[in-house]
């Protein structure tokens, strides 16, 4: 099943003179269950391009179809709908300070109607064990290490059951085993949840945990491999 596709896509940033496209004839389709790692040098429209496939951004020329919904012109009750089914970790974990790492997790899912705050707290803790942060829970983001934040990060993605996860460079910030790590447990959550991944990194160290590699340079994706 195509939980993505995207056809001619192309998006622009600034106005009249100063408009300049960014990403060129967009092409892509992602099936469920997928772990697709998209590369590519600095400036060349991956975070752009993540943004937009995560109702992020408006979509501004082209069809971009996220989970059977059409983000083109579609309003903003459409767009809070597709953006509660994807899980978003980016390198700037963007953990809240002031909660602890089980109520940064459990706050997501507060988001999320009809779940009481019992059974958030307890998916949370069993989400954060999984990540092997048992002996962190009711610690604050100051003290923990980067991989622990990261980990924190991740445990708030996959806690609603997100059947998308996007991830912008998670392991940009850690060092090579903790990516590793990072990038492992990942996989393991999506594999039992049957969920895409689609993770943009210049990490060389982690391109085998896709199935498929995909290129971005210039705004455009090639066929380079
Ligand atoms: P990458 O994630 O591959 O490094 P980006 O998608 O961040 O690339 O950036 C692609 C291009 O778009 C770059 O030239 C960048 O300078 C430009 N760009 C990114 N965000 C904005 C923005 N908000 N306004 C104007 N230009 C932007
Ligand atoms: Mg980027």
């Amino acid at each position: 099943m195509e939980v993505l596709s995207i056809s001619n896509l192309n998006h622009y940033f600034g106005k009249t003179s100063l408009k300049k496209q960014v990403l060129f004839d967009i092409n892509i389709s992602i099936y469920a269950g997928e772990i697709v790692i998209l590369t590519g040098p600095s400036g060349s429209g991956k975070t752009t391009l993540l943004s937009l496939i995560g109702a992020l951004r408006t979509v501004q020329e082209g069809s971009l179809r996220n989970l059977g919904e059409e983000l083109k012109g579609a309003n903003e009750d459409k767009l809070v709908q597709i953006r509660r089914r994807i899980g978003y970790i980016f390198q700037a974990h963007n953990l809240l300070p002031f909660l602890t790492a089980r109520q940064n997790v459990q706050m997501s899912m507060e988001l999320h109607d009809k779940i009481n705050y019992r059974e958030a707290q307890d998916k949370s803790e069993a989400i954060l064990k999984e990540v092997g942060l048992e002996h962190r829970v009711n610690y604050y983001p100051d003290s923990l290490s980067g991989g622990q934040k990261q980990r924190v990060a991740i445990a708030r993605a996959l806690v609603s059951h997100p059947k998308m996860i996007l991830a912008d460079e998670p392991t940009a910030a850690l060092d090579s085993q903790t990516g590793r790590d990072v990038v492992d447990i990942m996989q393991r959550l999506a594999k039992n949840n049957g969920c895409t991944i689609l993770l943009v990194t210049h990490d060389n160290r982690i391109l085998d945990v896709a199935d498929r590699i995909i290129y971005m340079e210039d705004g455009k994706l090639t066929n380079r491999s």
